[in-house]
């Protein structure tokens, strides 16, 4: 009998259960990974609640997959295990995170290095099986090694923090320049790290959240406002000399956090977004154009991996603070999924443990 393992299912909207299903083998090309611990991200929520969203409807172009029953999981660390036929470069052992992009290689943006503009652009865990799993296989290509200072439980956050660099490239925020994070939860909390780390002046977060806002102080904004209880422009015009923020970084994507990083940005701002719009956002033309205000959007990354592990290595990027629950695999739905849905004020980043 072929070789089994634990893995949590996805069968669609509602429906995640552990299971023993056969233990996967590398084919050319690929690698199998022994998974150490992987992180339960918001778009694992979205897929949950109403997906198939990310997940292909229809055969991927890269994989075939589509639908379920599909293991999810991609912010993770695990060790090299199996090396396919035609692998070189890494042994059996090595501890590595993974980009999730699947691309073509040939398309002319992946020519570029545009890698998540590929016309073929696929993810790992969403058109391939991902890490609340045992084992899983991906492509060599997508291996990062990790290196003593980043533990495993900070590998975890190797992959959110690749986003979070991205999303500071693409608003071209500069030295000396104020930002606003709108939205505390782990992304943008790796925000506003990143961003201090690029050399802003100041960082103001708004978020709702008491206990996310203290964590925001903690991770050192220079500010931190509750959009409930006063009104996050004004306040963020009176802590700016009526400048307000040369950037906002949008880490929600709903209609009223576009409207918040509007209003607390200044003339000539830009606004990059971040966050993932499940709904169409209207935009006030004439006062972005009466500004010549910008919006900018940030999707993944390309390759920003060495980056993400080169800040977590020497500490300007603090993750400690983000991991608020550690689980195995077995628990992943009840004290996983349905406590970050149903109670996000008391859980941010919740690591699942799959032994
Ligand atoms: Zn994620
Ligand atoms: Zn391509």
């Amino acid at each position: 009998m072929a070789a089994e393992m634990q893995a949590a299912l996805w069968r669609g909207a509602g429906d995640l259960k552990v299971e023993r299903v056969p233990m996967p083998s590398p084919g050319p090309g690929e690698v199998r990974l022994k998974v150490k611990v992987c992180g339960i991200c918001g778009s694992d929520l979205h897929e949950f609640r109403e997906g198939p969203f990310l997940i292909p409807s229809r055969p991927h172009p890269l994989t075939g997959r589509s639908g379920g029953p599909l293991i999810p999981g991609h912010e993770f660390t695990a060790e090299v295990d199996t090396l396919g036929p035609g692998v070189v470069g890494w042994q059996p052992g090595d501890r590595v995170t993974v980009n999730c992009l699947l691309y073509c290689g040939q398309c002319v943006h992946c020519r570029q290095g545009h890698y998540n503009m590929c016309l073929k652009l696929g993810t790992v865990a969403f058109a391939s099986d991902g890490a609340f799993a045992q084992y899983l296989v991906v492509p060599a290509y997508t291996l990062h090694g990790l290196p003593v200072e980043v533990s495993d439980d900070m590998g975890a956050l190797v992959e959110p923090l690749a986003v979070a660099v991205r999303v500071v490239k693409r608003s071209r925020l500069r030295l000396g320049q104020s930002a606003v994070v709108v939205g505390a939860g782990p992304i943008g909390l790796l925000v506003l790290q990143v961003a201090l780390a690029a050399g802003a002046s100041r960082v103001l977060v708004v978020e709702p959240m008491a206990a996310r806002r203290e964590v925001a102080s903690r991770l050192g904004a220079s500010a931190v406002i509750d959009p409930t209880a006063e009104d996050a422009g004004k306040a963020v015009a009176a802590l700016t000399d009526n400048q307000r923020a040369d950037v906002a970084f949008d880490c929600v994507g709903s209609q009223a956090s576009f409207d918040t990083a509007l209003k607390c940005t200044g003339r000539r701002a830009v606004i990059c977004v971040a966050g993932l719009a499940l709904k169409p956002i209207s935009v006030p033309f004439l006062r972005l154009w009466g500004h010549e205000k910008e919006i900018t959007f940030s999707t993944g990354y390309e390759d920003e991996f060495p980056a993400a592990i080169a800040l977590l290595a020497d500490g300007r990027v603090k993750v400690q603070e983000l991991i608020s629950d550690r689980i195995a695999l077995g628990e992943i739905v009840e004290k996983g999924y349905r406590p970050l849905m149903e109670e996000p004020d008391r859980h941010l980043k919740v690591l699942v443990y799959p032994e």
